[in-house]
């Protein structure tokens, strides 16, 4: 459990071994090399996560000059676009913020390209080809590409498989083409097994990038610099020393207009089979003999080997399911799950899980790791809360009895980019007190350089060819492997609504889920 504290001890930021960059470090972690030219096809141009997300991105790495030199996007989709139709689209759509910067806009526009293409027809995306190879020419690309695939997924087979027929998968020498999918990879073991198969008739692994954009974000991919360039934490990292392991993904939003996507998805699938996996791997993984894209992930996939499996008829004593009732978030009343646009009035999909997990290995024996997710919680927070033991021997008994609260470490992921400690201090006076007070760490302390948002990142990594952020096929085999006798047990149960906690949007927090659950025992 969270202790409360009270009482704050900040770092010192004097402190030598708190001036973390010296000049020349600075100038390092800003000195990336400018991506090969290259095409960024969108398919599925005309959705959703173009206008939040993608070209959002692409704008403002062309803001940063980021992007490659010579550098031009093409959306496709079904809609009846022209490249106008669709700039316009884009930069009116109320998902983003582009006409705010009306200058930059109208020159990064004009890299924006538009051709409609049918997912069912390879003669469209024969002509998909010419198209490419067009402006390849006229902008000197050279041959580059990269396919995004921003469509529903089920789309993704068919359409790997057309760019496959058409010859857009193939790397002449001296050219790349990637092809990045997004989540999610499947929808169970045997989809993701097939769906990978697919796409391998057509595009080598070293081709395929399968985002995770949580991966992307600053403070998760400081895990690793936290565990791995110090040595004090190590050697406290185990069963020895701690107690337990939570992984908070709170989320205050409902379901919003992707009830289509949610309900064929729900909690398990949305969050827990990528990105809370992908926290706990970087928790619980060992250390690589070196920072190297399949090294690291060797390392994560050691850790989905070592998922112990749950006991499919004592799955209650493991997982916690819940979906959002009406309530009120911030003052406002919200709709409950039911009564949102999209979703069925009978739906049993799960809008919150807790699962306890534990790893078989030798460094995790025993300790429990809670996973958290839901939507339509008190607050937005995600963390990793490192729960560490009590003393073994209390040595102030007589004054303060048995049990002194246990150190606890936080790495804040959202909305608090931090790092806390907490500790206990006697509390000034003359009595024998104690006082839990925290050591905090704010990320962007002592940095106010630039930080790319995790959507830039993955871009500029795909476009770099450095799989470091990018789920490997074994790991997202290993995944499902986990959660699919447990979905499975989940969606064929008689009583489906009997698994489902009801809670009031907005009533369930972070810190009385933990009471709730050590409550079920
Ligand atoms: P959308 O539902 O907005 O679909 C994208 C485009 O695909 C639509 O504009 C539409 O274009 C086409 N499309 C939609 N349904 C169909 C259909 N049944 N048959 C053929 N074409 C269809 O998806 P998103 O943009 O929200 O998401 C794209 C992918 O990214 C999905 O796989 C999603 O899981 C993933 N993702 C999305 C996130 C988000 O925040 N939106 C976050 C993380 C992942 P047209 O009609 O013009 O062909």
């Amino acid at each position: 459990m969270l202790n409360r504290n009270d009482e704050h001890v900040s770092v010192s930021t004097a402190a030598p071994s708190f001036t973390s960059n010296t000049e020349k470090d600075l100038k390092f972690c800003m000195a990336e090399k400018r991506p090969d030219p290259c095409i960024l096809v969108i398919i599925g141009a005309s959705g959703d996560l173009t206008a939040r997300k993608i070209i959002p991105a692409i704008h403002n790495l062309h803001i940063t000059k980021s992007l490659p030199l010579r550098f031009v996007t093409l959306g496709c989709a079904r809609s009846k676009l022209d490249s106008q139709g669709f700039r316009e689209r884009i930069k009116n759509s109320p998902l983003n913020n582009l006409q705010q910067d009306r200058a930059a806009w109208s020159k990064f526009s004009s890299s924006l390209f538009y051709s409609p293409v049918d997912y069912n027809d390879l003669s469209s995306f024969i002509e998909l080809k010419k198209t490419l190879d067009e402006l390849d020419r006229e902008n000197r690309i050279g041959g580059n590409r990269i396919f995004y695939l921003a469509i529903p997924p089920s789309l993704y087979r068919q359409t790997a498989q057309m760019l496959g027929q058409a010859g857009l998968a193939d790397e002449q020498e001296g050219n790349w083409v990637r092809l990045v999918v997004e989540k999610p990879f499947g929808r169970d073991l045997e989809t993701a097994v097939d769906l990978d198969r697919v796409i391998h008739e057509h595009f080598q692994e070293h081709q395929v990038f399968r985002i995770d954009h949580y991966l992307a974000k600053e403070t998760v991919q400081n895990i690793l610099m936290f565990r791995f360039a110090n040595s004090i934490f190590e050697p406290v990292w185990s069963r020895q020393y701690i107690d337990h392991v939570t992984i908070k993904a709170a989320e205050t939003l409902g379901v919003e207009h992707r009830a289509g996507y949610y309900e064929q998805a729900g909690v398990l699938r949305d969050m827990f089979q990528n990105h809370m996996m992908q926290l706990l791997a970087l928790t619980a993984m060992e250390p690589p003999s070196i920072f190297e894209p399949d090294r690291v992930r060797d390392e994560k996939t050691k850790v989905y080997r070592s998922l112990k499996p749950f006991s499919a008829d004592r799955i209650e004593e493991y997982l916690m399911l819940g979906q959002y009732i009406k309530g009120t978030i911030n003052g406002k009343a919200v709709p409950g799950y039911r009564d949102e646009p999209g979703v069925s009035p009978d739906s049993s999909v799960p809008t919150f899980a807790m699962m306890k997990l534990f790893l078989d290995n030798w460094r995790w024996q025993g300790v429990p790791f809670y996973l958290m997710s839901g939507k339509r919680l008190s607050s937005k927070v995600t963390e990793i809360q490192i729960q560490f033991k009590e003393v073994p021997h209390s040595v102030f008994r007589r004054t303060l009895g048995e049990h002194i609260s246990a150190n606890s470490l936080i790495l804040g992921i959202y909305p608090e980019e931090r790092i806390t400690l907490t500790f206990q201090t006697k509390q000034p006076g003359t009595r024998v007190c104690l006082r839990p007070v925290t050591m905090d760490f704010h990320y962007r302390q002592d940095d106010d350089g630039p930080v790319l948002d995790s959507y830039e990142k993955v871009l500029v990594d795909c476009m770099l060819g450095d799989h470091m952020l990018f789920w490997r096929q074994d790991g997202v085999d290993l995944c499902w492997s986990f959660l699919t006798p447990i979905l499975e047990k989940c969606e064929t149960c008689s009583d489906k609504d009997g698994l489902l906690k009801k809670y009031p949007a907005g009533a369930w927090g972070t810190d009385n889920i933990e009471r709730i659950w050590q409550e079920k025992g």
